[in-house]
């Protein structure tokens, strides 16, 4: 085939001229990607060489400008494959990703380790303050400067050589890491045949049951996923023990399965690569190394904030599991309440406490309204519209999109959403991108994508959500507003391209509004009947809101300080990786009816990639700032204050990485982060508190 006139048909290599220059999903195949990343990798790569050879000055036009520019055909293609590779993979791009994922951090290893490229920087970096530059500019500068010292910039040979070898191994190793959980969670189904086997679950989760056994090749029958959406209400519900506990320890063992998706020596290698690497650029340990580039800056900080949860966690867990402990005696249950009853005992206890139960609650949350209420906070606060459109082609059925305007008519982004759970989509929600905002040549508007795993319902049935659910909505459309509304030049500085324990400040804050009686008594709309919640049982399900805190700061905690623990220790050389969470969860006093929220084996936030090694501890530290930032919104007595709104918008959520995210927090509130919102926000401030 004459290779011009191919390369020219590979939709993935031509202009995109859609709105919004979104990729052309409707003429793209699997196979395009092999022959698309081989071209765009001979770009990026010949792109970075010029820079690194040219023969005048280092100026930051000539080098940091055009680092910003180089590689973004690249970007363009690795940004669909891996959104793909997420959300709708098959066999097919599983093999191009075990296959790819270590070229590209050779890739990015060979521009790091490029001795020219670096001594240009540095060279920038030694007189930037003589080069004229404005703040933002002075920003990159600084982080390309971090980045490249980051990855083995001025290091000898050998040493660079082993980095780059690490790097294309832990990119392999993340790969299989991610697919094996998927593969693990796409070979379980539990399946319920008998009538007795639904006894006890509400008829919304009985018909999500179906659709998801029809689904599976199981017409007839109801069928329970290790996807969130299904097996946490089946654990909430099911009157069976012996269901509960069944589904539970497939739910608990992925990444654990004895066969070839069994993930213990990928991430124990992982963890002494790291150590590695660590060490070759001269820290004590991954997590100093990791944690330095961050908000906390040391482990020894972020582990004292996770400390001084703990102990008020564990006690306020204790208690809940004596309640729950009572009513399971007082039914007759002859047992000590275990991990999998744990959730279907608190239901029962949420009922007889607040009179509330998840059944009548749910109807009151559809899927498309709470959507709407996501949108109208962003029109409240930030003068965002959104139109659905239906003209642009997407990625796979259940997928919406729409397009997002300013409060001037200016279109500020495209909004993708994919809500539904499916075997091809890794579990978790999580937001990314197609296109980040850039305004280097032209302002380039982003196209942002939030995916989330919300069980299906047969054609015509209304999606119902838990409080739950909704809440993780508004998080990652948080998420997603960060990256829509970001206005800088740079794309390295562009939307959540900020610190781990920064980013979730805006996802965590944006959850605040959805507990507000103004958006509910707007947006909780029962499915059949149209009337908004009742008062009586909205109010009920605030004063819910700090039932389980215990149980939630528990499991989430648990699993912080195992990552943080990983990534500390010194002898990482053949760690096993399960017995050393069992001795460190021991060692914490971890409950015995309660299981780290991310199993170490599953851990994907640790091992599917790197964005969260040594950083799970994020949520916790971020939380410090939404809970502080959200009191100044009940203080100034309107949860749309404009002012604030307006703050907000210009410091954090338009500002990406372009400034400290610590100045950036106090440009908003007007001063640092107080701790202590954070325990009144979990009801964990009590007289057993000894530091805030
Ligand atoms: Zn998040």
């Amino acid at each position: 085939m004459d290779k011009d006139n191919s390369l020219a048909e590979n939709p993935l290599l031509a202009v995109w001229t859609g709105p919004f220059e979104a990729p052309p999903f409707d003429r793209l195949k699997p196979s395009d990607f092999a022959q698309a990343f081989e071209t765009a990798l001979a770009s990026a790569q010949a792109e970075a060489a010029a820079i690194a050879a040219n023969p005048e000055p280092p100026s930051f036009e000539n080098t940091i400008a055009a680092l910003e520019r180089s590689g973004s055909g690249l970007d363009r293609v690795a940004a669909v494959f891996f959104n793909l590779a997420a959300a709708d993979t098959n066999d097919e791009l599983q093999a191009m990703e075990r296959e790819i994922a270590p070229r590209l951090a050779r890739h990015h290893s060979e521009i790091y380790l490029n001795d020219a490229l670096f001594q240009r920087i540095a060279a920038l970096h030694a007189h930037k303050s003589k080069l004229g530059l404005d703040p933002e500019q002075m920003r990159v500068l600084d982080r390309y400067h971090t980045a490249f010292v980051r990855n083995g910039g001025g290091l000898p040979d050998a040493a660079k050589a082993r980095l780059a070898a690490i790097s294309d191994r832990l990119a392999t190793l993340g790969t299989a890491f991610g697919q094996n959980v998927l593969a693990d969670e796409k070979a379980y189904l539990l399946v319920l045949t008998e009538p007795d086997d639904l006894a006890g679950l509400p008829t919304s989760l009985v018909s999500a049951a179906a659709r998801t056994a029809a689904d599976r090749g199981v017409p007839g029958r109801h069928g329970i996923t290790l996807s969130r959406s299904s097996i946490e209400p089946f654990l909430q519900f099911s009157a069976r023990r012996d269901l509960r506990e069944k589904a539970f320890a497939a739910w608990a063992r992925r990444g654990e399965t004895g066969g070839v998706t069994d993930n213990r020596a990928i991430a124990s290698e992982m963890v002494r690569l790291r150590a590695e690497r660590a060490k070759l650029l001269g820290h004590e340990s991954f997590a100093h190394f990791k944690l330095a580039d961050t908000m906390a800056k040391t482990p020894q900080a972020a582990l004292g904030l996770l400390h001084s949860v703990w102990a008020p966690a564990v006690a306020q867990a204790r208690r809940e599991e004596e309640a729950l402990q009572e009513t399971a005696a007082s039914e007759g249950g002859n047992f000590k309440v275990a991990p999998w009853d744990w959730r279907y005992y608190a239901e029962k206890r949420r009922k007889a406490s607040y009179d509330l139960d998840e059944a009548e609650l749910k109807p009151y949350f559809q899927l498309d309204k709470m959507i709407e209420a996501a949108f109208f906070t962003a029109n409240r606060l930030f003068g965002l519209s959104f139109t659905e459109r239906n003209d642009i082609p997407l990625y796979h059925g259940d997928v919406r999109c729409w397009t997002v305007t300013r409060a001037n008519g200016q279109a500020a982004a495209l909004f993708i959403g994919d809500y539904f759970a499916r075997p091809s989509k890794r579990s978790g929600a999580w937001m990314s991108s197609f296109r980040a905002q850039r305004k280097l040549d032209g302002d380039v508007r982003p196209i942002i994508l939030n995916v989330l795993n919300f069980a299906k319902v047969a054609e015509g049935e209304a999606c119902l959500l838990s409080f739950d659910d909704a809440h993780t909505l508004f998080h990652e459309f948080g998420h997603a507003l960060h990256g829509m509304l970001s206005d800088v030049t740079y794309p390295l500085l562009s939307g959540t391209n900020v610190s781990r324990d920064f980013v979730e400040f805006p996802s965590q804050l944006y959850e605040h509004w959805l507990e507000q009686p103004e958006v509910l008594r707007r947006f909780a709309l029962h499915h059949e009947t149209g009337e908004p919640m009742p008062e009586a049982l909205l109010q009920r399900l605030l004063a819910a809101r700090l039932f389980n805190q215990g149980f939630a700061t528990v499991e989430y905690a648990a699993s912080a300080f195992v990552d943080l623990a990983l990534h500390l220790e010194p002898d990482a050389d053949a760690i096993d990786i399960t017995a050393f969470e069992t001795k460190q969860l021991e060692k914490l006093g971890m409950p015995a009816s309660i299981i780290m929220r991310h199993r170490t084996p599953h851990f994907q936030h640790v091992f599917s990639g790197d964005s969260y090694s040594a950083g799970y501890y994020s949520y916790l530290w971020s939380e410090i700032l939404d809970a502080d930032g959200f009191e100044a919104f009940e203080e100034s007595g309107d949860i749309f204050d404009p002012a604030l709104a307006q703050r907000l918008h210009d410091h954090v959520y338009s500002s990406g990485y372009s400034r400290d995210p610590e100045e950036a927090y106090k440009a908003f509130r007007g001063r640092a982060a107080a701790p202590d919102a954070l325990l009144r926000k979990r009801g964990l401030a009590g007289p057993t508190q000894t530091r805030a």
